[in-house]
């Protein structure tokens, strides 16, 4: 077993990990910006070490200062969290060759996921579905970029191989706008990615963001937790997500769920990890995977009862698989809205001193988050300050027990986006399930114009 983690990361999640360390009976280091002494996971961890001020670049992105704090410590493994250096092949790399043991896959797995077009390429060979697209990087030449739209069909998508964070995309509904399209995309990928290349797909009109949870070891075994749908979306952005997808039936999912599983043998996948698709009428679409533990996770770990980043630790720690596939039930049903310290209608991100806190509770309640009764939040990073998770028998008994906690948290002091929350929950299509990606958006514009008297 590990002996001593290096917590990266900061919030929510440093503190989760920490819990799931500290129940193996493992010792944590916290590393933390100057900003971030007061985190409630760097007060409960055995050690911390600060690492730099608040500005991520110099903390949190600090390659160096974080293997220095793992040695010093003289830790054996570092846990990367969401974010932050946790998709960074190169980091991944520097961590193993000083010689600790990074909590996720191996350098090579995270390089190959970490470029798109590449990732698609080893998804296809592996069986898994993908978008109808351009199969690989876009040269310059138009006119066989055209012919490759017209093969696919507009509208179409252009998307930086290196992108991430819904960054970086750009649809085109017409050969006329087309090359300069891709011209844009390119110039706008190298300077925010530092690479240039793009890839062309099918732009799916109305297509559900649904994801499959996997665990591998590494060692020849993985198995998968089933599906999230996180369709509510702001600007590509998760707000809420549940657990199983509304209307995905057990064949559909033992189906995709067996592709996922056998892509992961063929890549030798190695940790927790989500196969990312978009899903429309009835097929599901691979877009990216993320090789990390997400933030959603507490949905699958509702259901399946599966503790996820206990899992990533005994992975790491070299331990086989002990789940097997047919030790998977899922048990009812479970959804997540993020708390974010932003004004819930112009998303302005709201840092500032919480005044006064209070948790919700009550049977299938869990909260995951950082902030106490006069935390402060430092305006450097993520607006994400917590985590309400609900479990239910079935859909409609979740959303009941979602709104009851919802009414009974408080944050004051700063602005959140709990009303927006309360709408959701309140909302006829919500309810109803199995929404598109666009719905959120769509349903925010209506409320919009009704408010200041349009339509
Ligand atoms: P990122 O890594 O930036 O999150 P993704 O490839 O996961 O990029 O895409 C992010 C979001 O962009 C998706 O959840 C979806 O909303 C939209 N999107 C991406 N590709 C397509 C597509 N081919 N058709 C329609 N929407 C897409």
């Amino acid at each position: 077993m590990l002996d001593k983690v290096v917590i990266a990361n900061r919030g929510e999640i440093a503190l989760r990990v920490l819990r799931a360390c500290h129940a193996l009976g493992i010792k944590t280091v916290a590393v933390h910006s100057t900003a971030d002494r007061n985190l409630k996971h760097v007060g409960m961890a055995d050690e911390s070490v600060c690492i730099g001020p608040p500005s991520p670049a110099e903390s949190y992105l600090n390659v160096p200062r974080i293997i220095a704090a793992a040695e010093v410590t003289d830790a054996q493994a570092i846990h990367p969290g969401y974010g932050f250096l946790s998709e960074n092949a190169d980091f991944a790399e520097r961590v193993e060759k000083s010689g600790f043991i990074f909590i996720g896959p191996t350098p090579d797995v995270i390089r190959l996921m970490g470029d798109k077009v590449e990732a698609i390429r080893a998804m296809k060979a592996a069986g898994v579905p993908c978008v109808p697209g351009s199969g690989g990087p876009l040269g310059e030449d138009i006119a066989a970029n055209t012919k490759i739209a017209r093969e696919i069909g507009y509208p179409v998508i252009i998307k930086a191989a290196g992108g991430g964070g819904g960054r970086g995309m750009r649809v085109v509904h017409t050969e006329a706008h087309l090359a300069n399209a891709i011209q844009m995309t390119k110039s706008e990928a190298k300077a925010a990615f530092g690479n240039g290349e793009v890839y062309m797909e099918k732009f799916l009109e109305n297509p559900r963001h649904v994801e499959i949870q996997v665990l591998a070891d590494g060692q020849g075994n993985a198995i998968h937790l089933g599906e999230r749908d996180c369709s509510m979306q702001r600007r590509h952005q998760k707000v809420v997500e549940e657990a199983p997808a509304p209307g995905i039936t057990p064949e559909q999912r033992a189906e995709i769920g067996a592709v996922c599983v056998e892509a992961c043998k063929r890549i030798g996948y190695r940790g927790a990890g989500t196969f990312e698709f978009l899903y429309e009428n009835g097929r599901f679409y691979f877009i990216e995977m993320n090789t990390r533990i997400q933030v959603e996770h507490p949905v699958t770990e509702l259901i399946t009862g599966v503790d996820l980043v206990r899992e990533q630790l005994l992975i790491a720690a070299g331990e086989k698989l002990s789940i097997r596939q047919e030790d998977v039930v899922l048990n009812g049903h479970s959804i997540e809205c993020r708390i974010n310290a932003e004004d819930p209608d112009t998303f302005m991100p709201s840092p500032g001193t919480v005044k006064r806190f209070e948790a919700p509770g009550g049977p299938g309640v869990r909260v995951d988050t950082h902030v106490y009764d006069g935390y402060r939040i430092p305006p450097n990073y993520d607006s994400m300050i917590g985590k309400l998770i609900v479990h239910g028998r079935d859909r409609e008994t979740a959303i009941a027990r979602m709104r009851i906690a919802l009414s009974e948290m408080v944050v004051e002091g700063i602005k959140t986006n709990l009303p927006l929350q309360q709408r959701i929950m309140a909302d006829g299509g919500f309810q109803a399930g199995g929404q598109n990606i666009h719905y959120l958006e769509k349903r925010m514009a209506e409320a919009r114009e009704k408010a200041i008297g349009i339509g």
